[in-house]
């Protein structure tokens, strides 16, 4: 089962978000029926924003993260909430490549160098909060991170892990956030640094049968980690025929009358899930004498 802890150590001056997202990287995966380097990149972005989204500051807010590089992938988006339902898209699905000179998955190779990572916040307002860096890494935990240090003043290290079986399924899939509240000591990042530094890879530990609880208490045991809340996070699209007809309408007119006219059945398909949603001409035309009423 997925989970998401939120935590603090060291007296609240320490935030921690960690996850277990296994389920929602291989539903994602399955969705969208992703090639490994896919699954790697959509992975680390839904678990990204599912932990960016878990330190929202109301119920209601929306947050949408995009990261749009110059390479074949041809841009990765995801939206969260704190309610913890994530969805996300690839701009280019089939996308595959082969893996880095490192022997993992090449997943700044599938975002590319030059773009940028942006964050929008939609907290209900006429206009949503919208904010961009440079992509750093193309990596996506170290965008996450940079992000965070220099758009919001917060430092911030982020570790995201993932691995898949041989039938390309997700093995293990997973997050941790941690992030250092205004007035800390500098010392305590360091230390924090250096033992994110000094553990083994995310991807390992989980693979290894390591519980998130257990690598959170490998990592902040002796820093009075406290837990202060634990729920299960899931992939979750919301669509639905009204919202699909809606952005329908957003043609416009003169092009719903010519799609009318040619009689076809036009096929709309949802980004974040893949579900199919039909318009006969039948109901186009309806479509049309519902707008030319108002
Ligand atoms: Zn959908």
């Amino acid at each position: 089962m997925d989970k998401l802890i939120r935590a603090t150590a060291m007296n609240g001056m320490v935030r921690i978000i960690a996850a277990d997202t296994r389920e929602i990287v291989d539903e994602a995966r399955r969705l969208h029926e992703l090639p490994a380097t896919g699954t790697v990149l959509l992975g680390r972005m839904l678990t990204g924003g599912l932990m960016m989204g878990a330190v929202l500051k109301n119920e209601s807010d929306r947050l949408t993260v995009q990261i749009k590089g110059d390479g074949p992938s041809m841009g990765c988006l995801v939206t969260s909430g704190m309610n913890l339902e994530v969805k996300g898209y690839l701009g280019n699905p089939e996308m595959e490549l082969p893996l880095n000179e490192h022997g993992r998955f090449d997943v700044a190779g599938a975002v590319g160098r030059e773009g940028k990572f942006t964050v929008i916040m939609d907290m209900g307002l006429k206009e949503p909060y919208v904010s961009s860096v440079p992509i750093y890494t193309g990596e996506i935990a170290e965008d996450i991170a940079y992000y965070y240090t220099v758009s919001e003043q917060l430092p911030t290290a982020v570790l995201l892990g993932e691995s898949l079986n041989p039938d390309l399924t997700v093995q293990a899939a997973g997050g941790l956030m941690v992030q250092m509240m205004p007035g800390h000591d500098p010392m305590l990042a360091d230390l924090i640094t250096f033992r994110l530094e000094e553990i083994p890879p995310l991807s390992s530990l989980l693979c290894d049968g390591n519980s998130i609880h257990e690598i959170l208490n490998m990592l902040f045991d002796d820093m009075d980690l406290i837990i202060n809340a634990e729920a299960q996070p899931r992939y979750f699209c919301d669509c639905s025929r009204e919202r699909v007809e809606r952005a329908f309408i957003s043609i416009g007119l003169r092009e719903l009358k010519q799609l009318h006219e040619e009689g076809r059945t036009e096929e709309l398909v949802c980004q974040f899930c893949n579900k199919r949603y039909l318009f006969s001409k039948e109901d186009i035309g309806k479509i049309i004498t519902e707008i030319s009423k108002n």
